[in-house]
């Protein structure tokens, strides 16, 4: 199965991350900038933070005519949310990618001796970004976000975010003294004052 984009009609109409590579006519060398803004098509990211559907992309893109193909070179920007890894708050945050992707022209040799998916491939003088875009930010997105780096997380004891309760503490007992420290407690005057209240 190809990684590219469909090739139904439908697929090329409505891939928001489809470029024409029309102008540049097959001659190496020559070459166009893309300075653009498009919505994200789909969220893009690991299980805990993501570009969101609909976020703005924004491209800062070399599209270049090589020999083989067409190859793309430059960054892409977006906004992303999502929760920390250890206290779950929301965090919100930037990720900027290179993209460095080879397009095969139908027919070169590249496209002739690579398997379909180990490069992009020029379908109708177009070519698809999305499943660049995809795989780079994967790599890029941590997997454990934190909200800064010495998040404390939440107490293991009661879950209470600790960021909010910098002095939360549990008592640590031994179970084996618990009991003996009930009958301590209740023995001491202070300690049944309190409870008459
Ligand atoms: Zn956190
Ligand atoms: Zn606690």
């Amino acid at each position: 199965m190809a990684r590219q984009h469909s090739r139904t009609a439908h697929g090329r109409l409505t891939a928001p991350l489809a470029i024409d590579i029309a102008r540049l006519g097959r001659r190496p060398g020559a070459m166009f900038t893309v300075q653009d803004t498009v919505d994200s098509p789909t969220r893009i990211g690991v299980e805990l933070i993501a570009i969101q559907r609909g976020a703005p992309l924004a491209l800062d893109l070399r599209v270049e005519s090589v020999s083989e193909g067409v190859l793309v070179t430059g960054t892409v920007t977006a906004p992303t949310t999502g929760e920390c890894s250890r206290c779950l708050t929301a965090i919100q945050g930037r990720v900027q990618v290179a993209l460095t992707e080879l397009f095969a022209y139908p027919g070169s040799t590249t496209a002739a001796t690579t398997e379909e998916d180990e490069v992009g491939h020029v379908v109708d003088e177009k070519i698809d970004l999305e499943q660049s875009i995809i795989d780079a930010v994967g790599l890029e997105l941590p997997f454990s976000p934190v909200c800064r780096p010495d998040c404390p997380g939440l107490c293991p004891q009661c879950g209470v975010v600790l960021d909010t309760d910098p002095d939360h503490h549990h008592d640590q007992i031994d179970p084996r003294w618990a009991k003996l420290a009930d009958i301590v407690t209740a023995q001491r005057p202070d300690a049944a004052d309190r409870g008459e209240r």
